[in-house]
């Protein structure tokens, strides 16, 4: 157990997520007074105060009577002249907090003070301060405590996503559309996907409810551009190709034909065939998702998958035959029973198919899930100690791939990161918006979240849509209300 007194500041919830971060297991409480203490387990002490010389932070922690390790952090010692005294408070406070948990667990957090899931936007807004590229890296290495790695990456992705995202445009747009029916539930799952056998029932309700969404949702932004759509989910092609076909209909339609980019995850290969894949060109998209997650047959089965590795090749031919220049394909570390060899077999096998996209997840292990709790003694990656990450890096290499956006989960496997690669100027445009939150995404369909960007403030408004289906259906008038509240 954990125990927190915080004086002078009110950052708890970052300095909880940086303590879960080093001590996943720590059961952590927040006291009000130090006499709260119950001596059972580390007492950790974060303060910030003025002194004759200006701010101080300063982190100590204690076990019983004894402390262990104490740090201090001047304010005036940081050297990032554009930040606001909040956002160097925010700093000094994590730093300090930051070398104290390294000092008591040994463990250099290769994201440092980072918990939050978009690393790269701070490198954007380090660059957008007027700093260099080398100037930023050395600011993340040492105010941020990333290690180099790590700062490298997201200068490289930031090199490939600025070149898309600015100037930015405050009337451009992109759609994300949710198919939230999958054939399957695989036991990972984190969305609100419904496994199709049972919600069959709903499919034309929901896919009216949506064509609807789409239709009120166009006259809102009828003076705005739209730039990417992206239909997702679930399993897009796990409803039936004439639901599929009347959406790609309605949103052209509505929203015009000018899109520069049109994706569909198609992802499970059990769903993928001749007629979909036709469909889909036949509205000029080219850009799909098809999936494996793994390539090793015992473990898609393990994870609930409905095909095995030989549908996904036969998926991935079939597309390139019908034409479809860009597949993503999606993998996760830390299967269960997967070790670095299962790892190697899949990659050599997705290198043959030689993909345009490869997107590299390692298992995020949402509370209540059954791996959560039996995460240790299921993965062995993480038992091995073995660098994976170099492993991997050569099949990157091999295939031609550059990392072109990151995203960070919290109770990710390894507290690592998961990595969207691609050939050079075949990156998703979506994917780079969606994560990097510089332009409006409207999300439609069940469980999906529309994000309004103000680049006065560089902020976003979150909208979600509901995540039930019957609330869904039942109460699309008020999502278009919601929407039209932002919008008009
Ligand atoms: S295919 Fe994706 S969305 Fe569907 S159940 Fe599996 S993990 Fe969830």
């Amino acid at each position: 157990m954990i125990s927190l007194l915080i004086s002078g500041h009110n950052y708890q919830h970052d300095l909880y997520e940086l303590i879960r971060a080093f001590l996943p297991e720590e059961e952590i409480l927040f006291l009000d007074r130090v006499e709260e203490y119950s001596k059972v387990g580390y007492l950790i002490k974060s303060s910030l105060y003025e002194d004759k010389k200006g701010f101080v932070a300063i982190s100590e922690i204690s076990l019983y009577d004894d402390t262990l390790y104490n740090y201090k952090v001047d304010i005036n010692s940081i050297n990032i002249n554009h930040y606001s005294q909040e956002q160097l408070f925010k700093l000094a406070i994590k730093g300090s907090l930051f070398q104290i948990l390294s000092n008591l667990t040994k463990n250099n957090m290769p994201w440092g003070i980072l918990t939050g899931i978009r690393p790269n936007k701070i490198m954007h807004n380090l660059l957008d301060l007027g700093y260099s590229n080398n100037k930023a890296i050395e600011i993340l290495s040492k105010e941020y405590k990333i290690n180099k790695i790590k700062a490298e990456l997201l200068n490289n992705i930031s090199k490939i996503q600025r070149k898309h995202l600015y100037p930015i445009d405050n009337d451009k747009y992109s759609i994300y559309i949710s198919i939230p029916f999958c054939p399957s539930i695989c036991s990972y799952c984190s969305f609100s996907s419904l496994p199709i056998n049972k919600y069959n029932n709903f499919v034309e309700e929901y896919v009216n409810n949506l064509i609807y969404e789409i239709q009120e949702t166009s006259k809102l932004v009828s003076k705005k551009k739209l730039n990417t759509v992206y239909i997702g989910g679930g399993t897009p092609t796990s409803i039936s190709t004439v639901f599929l076909d009347r959406i790609i209909y309605e949103v052209y339609k509505n929203f015009g034909e000018n899109i520069l980019e049109f994706t569909v995850e198609a992802g499970r290969p059990d769903t993928i065939n001749y007629e979909v894949l036709t469909m889909l060109r036949n509205y000029n998209i080219n850009r799909i998702s098809i999936n494996p997650q793994t390539m090793e047959d015992r473990t898609l089965k393990a994870v609930g998958r409905t095909h095995n590795s030989r549908d996904v090749v036969d998926a991935y031919n079939l597309a390139k035959k019908l034409g479809f220049s860009i597949i993503n394909m999606d993998l996760i570390l830390g299967l269960p029973g997967e070790g670095i060899e299962e790892v190697k077999r899949t990659l050599s096998k997705i290198k043959e198919l030689d993909p345009e996209n490869l997107t590299i997840h390692n298992l995020s292990l949402k509370r209540g899930s059954f791996y959560k709790k039996n995460i240790d003694e299921i993965n062995p990656i993480k038992q091995s100690g073995i660098n994976m990450e170099d492993q991997i890096q050569e099949y990157i290499n091999e295939m031609e791939l550059y990392p072109y956006y990151l995203y960070r989960q919290k109770q990710i496997s390894g507290n690592l990161e998961n990595i969207g690669y691609s050939k050079k100027n075949m990156e998703c445009l979506y994917n780079i918006s969606m994560m990097e939150e510089k332009e409006t995404i409207i999300g439609l369909g069940m469980g999906a979240v529309s994000k309004f960007y103000n680049p006065i403030t560089n902020r976003i408004k979150r909208i979600p849509n509901f995540k039930g289906i019957n609330d869904y259906i039942n109460r699309i008038d008020e999502l278009i209300k919601n929407k039209k509240e932002v919008l008009l």
